[in-house]
């Protein structure tokens, strides 16, 4: 099969013919159809300081993806030749306290998909049936192949209360573009989405903010207190991994809020915890999705009208990766597509 390859140690990515993988007695093997580029594809490609200690070649990328099933292990019982499905990309231990307490989530032992085993962005990828996701017939494949960062998008988007509440997004990426869909679904009063990058802003207006504001330019406080904020946010969520973001979101919280921080910081961030404590803050860190209560919700939320498909932006035969690569990298768009039927 085709696949996109990191051969050896070093920037670039190649696409290779190599061998299907082989299932195992409790696997699912899907033929990929379509496939979303995240940042970490690009940080892997890029063969950064992260991917350097992390990554060992040769491996498949990818793990965002929606595809059909093809074959089944003889353990596998409810998943049959021709469903369409997307995989949790975090293949959990199965045998820790959380895990056995059905917290997966909360696993410390986690592999990830394109990461720590081969991925995604391949004409066929395998998984564990407890890693496999039905959706339902007739639902939008773009929106399929990307429940992985949808999945990020709503669990951070639902970790704290938003109804009637409002709520401050930094960081427009495809992340913060869809949690704010989400927190407008959701019942959050005023959105304010806070992005550097003006394309992203009027992406983000499309997804339902309220305002979207340049940082650089507008104060987060006066851009609430326009909209009618009495004292500040009452929810943030933190998608931008900007240092200066998560202080300028802490700065504008009213009392008892809560930032949800989903953005992951290359460096070490200084925090003024006299604020933190002083407003009462709740800071909560979000890996991933919970298994599978953000699946779950995902699903429900898409079928009662939630639409997530203007984040989707660009769309790429797998045969061009290098420009769909070339996109994602260019920070200018949404969500980034590969077709892998054509
Ligand atoms: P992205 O890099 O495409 O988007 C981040 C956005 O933040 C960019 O548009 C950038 O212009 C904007 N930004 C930069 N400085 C800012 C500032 N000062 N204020 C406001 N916005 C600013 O990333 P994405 O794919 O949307 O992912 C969002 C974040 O979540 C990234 O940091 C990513 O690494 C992280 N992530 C975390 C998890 C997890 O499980 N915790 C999973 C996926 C992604
Ligand atoms: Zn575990």
């Amino acid at each position: 099969m085709l696949a996109l390859v990191k051969v050896a140690p070093g920037p670039g990515l190649e696409l290779r013919d190599v061998p299907e993988p082989v299932i195992g007695i409790n696997d699912v093997l899907v033929k990929v159809r379509r496939t979303g580029i995240c940042g970490t594809d690009l940080h892997i490609a890029a063969w950064d300081a992260w991917a350097a200690r992390t990554i060992v070649p040769p491996l498949v990328v990818g793990h965002e993806f929606v595809g059909q099933v093809v074959a089944v292990g003889s353990n596998v019982v409810d998943f049959r030749p021709g469903d369409l499905v997307s995989g949790e990309g975090h293949v959990v231990c199965g045998r820790c306290r959380h895990c056995l307490a059905g917290r997966r989530h909360l696993c410390a032992n986690t592999i990830g998909l394109g990461v720590g085993r081969d991925g995604a962005f391949a004409e066929y990828v395998a998984l564990p049936m407890t890693n496999v996701w039905h959706h339902w017939p007739g639902i939008d494949e773009e929106v399929a192949a990307i429940f992985d960062p949808f999945g990020n998008a709503v669990h951070t988007a639902l970790a704290f209360p938003v109804l009637g509440e409002d709520v401050l997004v930094s960081g427009a990426g495809p992340i913060g573009l869809m949690a704010t869909a989400v927190v407008r679904h959701a019942g959050a009063r005023f959105v304010v989405v806070s992005e550097p990058n003006p394309a992203r802003r009027a992406i983000a207006l499309r997804m339902g903010a309220t305002v979207a504001v340049d940082p650089r330019e507008r104060d987060l406080r006066e851009a609430g207190r326009e909209l009618g904020m009495v004292e500040g946010y009452d929810v943030a969520l933190e998608m931008s991994g900007n240092p200066a973001a998560l202080r300028a979101a802490i700065t504008a919280m009213a009392h008892g809020g809560g930032v949800a921080i989903l953005g992951i910081p290359t460096e070490e961030i200084a925090l003024d915890v006299n604020e933190i404590v002083f407003k009462m803050l709740t800071l909560r860190g979000i890996y991933g999705r919970e298994m599978y209560e953000t699946w779950y919700k995902m699903t429900v939320m898409l079928q009662s009208g939630l639409d997530i498909a203007p984040a989707i932006t660009h769309r790429f035969s797998f045969h061009d990766h290098e420009a769909a690569f070339a996109a994602a990298r260019s920070g200018d768009v949404g969500k980034v597509i590969m077709d892998w039927t054509a």
